[in-house]
């Protein structure tokens, strides 16, 4: 959700608002306490479909084995300068900025 513009801050919130559902489900379902049952998966899949603007394989959404069709979330979103990848753009800039900045070891 952080790779959305709707859904980035109060995600859970919004996104129950907009599929009808319980925030504390939601909340259960992305943490991994609960499994979403089949209409709340595809309630959620075209909550992320509209605001993506593109088509979602839930498969993208839901996995059991730790692997997901498209390693990249920022891939899979067609993001292009979310705030997610701004910060690690900052941070690895940070890095080797500061990776320059330090004396050698003596
Ligand atoms: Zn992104």
């Amino acid at each position: 959700m952080a790779h959305t513009t709707r859904y980035a801050f109060d995600g859970c919130t919004r996104l129950a608002q907009d599929i009808g559902a319980n925030p504390a489900s939601i909340s259960r379902v992305l943490s991994g306490k609960r499994s979403p049952s089949f209409a709340l998966m595809c309630a959620l899949a075209a909550a992320l479909e509209q605001e993506l603007g593109r088509p979602l394989d839930p498969r993208e959404l839901l996995t059991f084995s730790g692997n997901y069709p498209t390693p990249s979330v920022c891939e899979l979103c067609g993001c292009q300068g979310c705030a997610y990848t701004q910060r690690e753009q900052r941070s690895a800039s940070l890095r080797k900025s500061s990776a320059q900045k330090r004396k050698p070891l003596e």
